[in-house]
């Protein structure tokens, strides 16, 4: 089966051996991050050789993946790596970020019932009453959350509960169950041994949670602790009427409950998105079939001979094409003989030359 019936073309020249080589641009692992893709100068086990063409010349390239196809292993390796160590890792670190974020929503009361303003003066401290009211009413009209302000005499409960908090917390279930209040708790001793020992105590119901965080709450109460402080300054009324007001425009701002926290890991995360996005355009850039190798084709032939062409004068490998890899001229078919397997056994004219010389 032969072929090939005259032509021209350069002949002449023998069997230059299975080693035959071209100027070699790849010696070695010219393989990206995959260790199971691999190419070399020189064959190896499991390797088929490649022709492709560089600088108008041809050249041979063994290798144990097709050359002329994207190596998909690497993208695959990224992916697993991505989805079961990076994206974890990130969706904790967001979950923990966002967890410090408090946004805002004001409580719905009860939309068919009359919101009372629970002010209870059992130990008659209070001056301006209505003026407290007005400051607690602005407060509930912001955040939905109903302000209640209770002044006890420390006997009332200092015989019963170790503390003020557990004496606060029993009346704010017993009188507030609907937990939409949050409660102040004023107690001093009324009987004069000239210290004022006060105290103070505020009770936020659950349902207030979604309109006061809880660096708003702290922050109300630390506002309300220097102002109760300062008595020459601020009667007691003054001083919760003051501190609401101070905080009524603050409370439904979002707020953050661990600011370092939250920067913190948003910056792991940039990090991290940042890391993963290098290695994947990385990973991408390797695995991309290089320009050279797009047209490449497999090559079994036992010897390589070259011939140049007619047209451009570009150097092919003699039985591999039948147009002109350079410039597309049609090869004169007829100057070879090649055996069944393709290989070129005989070159008539004869100014071929082997390869690689
Ligand atoms: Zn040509």
């Amino acid at each position: 089966m032969p072929h090939s019936a005259g032509g021209s073309s350069h002949s002449g020249g023998s069997h230059s051996g299975s080693s035959s080589r071209s100027h070699s641009h790849s010696s070695g692992g010219h393989s990206g991050s995959s260790n199971s893709s691999r190419t070399s100068s020189t064959p190896f086990k499991g390797s088929r050789r490649y022709l492709y063409y560089q600088d108008n010349k041809p050249c041979l390239i063994y290798s144990n993946y097709d050359i002329r196809k994207m190596k998909v292993m690497p993208i695959v390796v990224w992916i697993i790596y991505f989805v079961f160590l990076f994206a974890p890792f990130m969706a904790m670190f967001s979950f923990f970020a966002f967890k410090q974020l408090h946004v805002p929503k004001k409580v719905t009361y009860y939309q068919n019932k009359k919101v009372e303003y629970v002010i209870e003066d059992n130990i008659d401290v209070l001056e301006n009453e209505k003026a407290l009211k007005k400051s607690m009413k602005e407060f509930y009209e912001k955040t939905g959350v109903v302000p209640a302000v209770i002044t006890v005499d420390n006997e009332t409960w200092n015989q019963d509960y170790k503390d003020l908090e557990k004496y606060a917390y029993d009346v704010s279930v017993k009188r507030f169950p609907d937990e939409a209040h949050w409660l102040i708790i004023y107690s001093t001793n009324i009987k004069d041994n000239g210290f004022d020992d006060w105290h103070c105590e505020i009770m936020q119901g659950d349902r207030a949670d979604a309109a006061i965080s809880a660096k708003h709450g702290e922050q109300f109460n630390e506002a309300l602790y220097k102002r109760l402080l300062q008595r020459s300054d601020y009667s007691v009324d003054e001083a919760l009427a003051q501190t609401f007001d101070e905080f009524t425009p603050k409370m439904m701002t979002v707020s953050l409950d661990n600011t370092f926290s939250f920067f913190g890991l948003l910056f792991v995360n940039a990090i991290m998105a940042g890391g993963a996005a290098w290695t994947l355009i990385d990973t991408i850039r390797k695995a991309k079939v290089p320009e050279k190798y797009k047209k490449a084709v497999l090559c079994d032939l036992n010897a390589v001979y070259q011939g140049s062409c007619n047209f451009c004068g570009g150097a092919y490998i003699i039985g591999m094409h039948t147009e002109c890899p350079h410039c597309g001229g049609a090869l004169p078919p007829q100057s070879y003989v090649q055996d069944p397997q393709g290989n070129v056994i005989h070159i008539f004219n004869s100014n071929a030359e082997p390869k690689g010389t």
